[in-house]
């Protein structure tokens, strides 16, 4: 049998790309959504064009803070939006995150979810901390994860279409991250855009995850 002809393969990458895994938030980010159930959606215009490109490059996630009938219409609407099926592991919502205990004095009613990472990876294994970040305006959602691990865009409202960020400005942020080959960490932490809110500050940490003690661990801390 002849031996297998020398082929030059010095023109592949010398490593596959990288994995990695985009966690979008939706309402604010994605959409400007009216609150409750039956709200109305507005998304984004040119927004099918920007998440396939991102299904195409990464591990594409939704992660919301809302649940229920909300939850199943961004479902829906997303499905329909980019003909793509949202695996139960692709798309999470209020179940998934946690409460604080905390309520910002002129919004005493609101209470505020927090997504801590942890628990993504802990449904998708292939997922980590160095090769997953979150997309949400809201920093404070990010409060339990490094701060590496996430932006924050400036909250999309759709009587301001034209704000910054637009998509194009999201999308050559992401080009360069597809580029990037190592730590998604390091990419965030030297690449932090114009266009996002800074983290959250380490008194905000504070005051949100003291606010998310369970009551009874706080009651046993007291009769110590
Ligand atoms: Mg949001």
């Amino acid at each position: 049998m002849a031996d297998f002809p020398e082929v030059d393969l010095s023109w592949l990458p010398s490593s596959p790309p990288l994995t990695i895994f985009l966690v979008f938030d939706v309402n604010g980010l994605l959409c400007d959504s009216d609150s409750g159930a039956s709200g109305k959606i507005r998304w984004r215009e040119n927004l099918n064009g920007f998440l396939r490109y991102c299904f195409a490059q990464f591990e594409v996630v939704f992660w919301s803070a809302c649940g229920g009938k909300k939850l199943e219409r961004y479902k829906k609407e997303l499905q329909e939006l980019t003909k793509v099926i949202l695996r139960s592991d692709r798309l999470f919502g209020q179940d998934l995150c946690e409460c604080s205990q905390h309520r910002d004095p002129l919004n005493p009613e609101k209470p505020i979810f927090l997504k801590p990472l942890s628990k993504f990876f802990a449904q998708c294994p292939d997922a980590n901390a160095s090769n997953t970040v979150l997309i949400d305006d809201s920093p404070d959602k990010s409060c339990m994860n490094d701060p590496r691990n996430a932006i924050h865009p400036f909250t999309y409202r759709s009587s301001d279409p034209n704000a910054p960020p637009g998509l194009m400005a999201m999308k050559r942020w992401l080009i360069n991250l597809r580029g990037w080959t190592g730590d998604v960490r390091e990419y965030v932490e030297r690449n932090r855009p114009a266009w996002s809110y800074p983290p959250v500050t380490a008194d905000r940490v504070r005051l949100l995850l003291e606010g998310s003690k369970a009551p009874q661990q706080t009651a046993a801390v007291m009769t110590l």
